[in-house]
């Protein structure tokens, strides 16, 4: 995981304190100003150092915001942004929300059709993906399968797009297992699911926390397309439409 400073420049936060109280802010580059900085603004690298969050309230010192009850390790909330128009879903953490929309649509839609997955199936939903260890723990001992479903990162030399959902064949893990990436595409194939085959170079997801935790199962990975991944994201409706339909036709797969 993680992202660049520029990618939130400019965006609103909330801080979630100790206390449970929220402060909201703003991150901005400590030069914001372009009338009292002119060129630095432009010149200063967005990095830690020139970095800051502009706190909606009354504080000049550490003392004063610390009085706020804010301190350090304290969690800071990107404003998501949402904004949906021509079928275009645009805003912040769609990675990995959007999988979360595609899993729960494809239990809600077999639920509504009076079906069951044709195995024994456990969705598991981690809230430390971008930490790394994922899905480390939590599954069951008798899986024999793991579809990870994951964003798929789109941009310059990728397959991915955002009408699609993707299977991704490599990562900077290595290769995802080869026999349970055909079986998913020869489901696209069968069903007419509109999908694309992709490799990402700077990309992990919850399948690797998996298996270097041990885990020995064939492990794949799909996931719908998503621009601007890390950054202010978008996606669109045919790519959560393709995915939620490869997931259902995956659980309903009896071989
Ligand atoms: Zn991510």
């Amino acid at each position: 995981g993680g992202f660049g400073w520029s990618a939130v420049e400019g965006e609103g936060c909330t801080v979630f304190t100790q206390s449970g109280d929220t402060v909201r802010g703003s991150i901005l580059l400590t030069y914001a100003s372009v009338h009292v900085y002119g060129k630095k603004f432009h010149e200063t690298e967005r990095d830690d150092d020139h970095i800051e969050v502009r706190l909606d309230a009354r504080t000049t010192s550490e003392e004063e915001t610390r009085a706020l009850g804010i301190e350090v390790g304290d969690f800071v909330a990107f404003d998501p942004r949402l904004e949906i128009t021509n079928g275009f879903v645009r805003t912040r953490h769609l990675d990995d929300k959007a999988c979360v929309a595609n899993l729960v649509s494809a239990i809600k839609t077999l639920a509504d059709a009076g079906r069951k997955p044709a195995q024994t199936t456990t969705f598991h939903i981690s809230n430390y993906e971008e930490v790394g260890h994922g899905a480390a723990a939590g599954l069951p001992d008798d899986i024999t399968e793991l579809v990870s479903v994951d964003m798929a990162a789109v941009g310059e030399g990728q397959t991915s797009d955002e009408f699609h959902a993707t299977l991704c064949i490599k990562d900077s893990g290595g290769p995802y297992h080869h026999g349970l990436s055909n079986k998913l595409r020869r489901l696209a194939e069968k069903y007419g699911i509109p999908y694309k085959v992709d490799i990402y170079p700077y990309y992990g997801s919850d399948g690797e926390a998996y298996w270097r935790a041990g885990g020995n199962v064939a492990v794949a990975l799909i996931g719908p397309g998503v621009d601007a991944s890390h950054n202010y994201e978008r996606t669109h409706l045919e790519a959560l439409e393709a995915t939620t339909q490869w997931v259902a036709a995956y659980l309903l797969d009896a071989r």
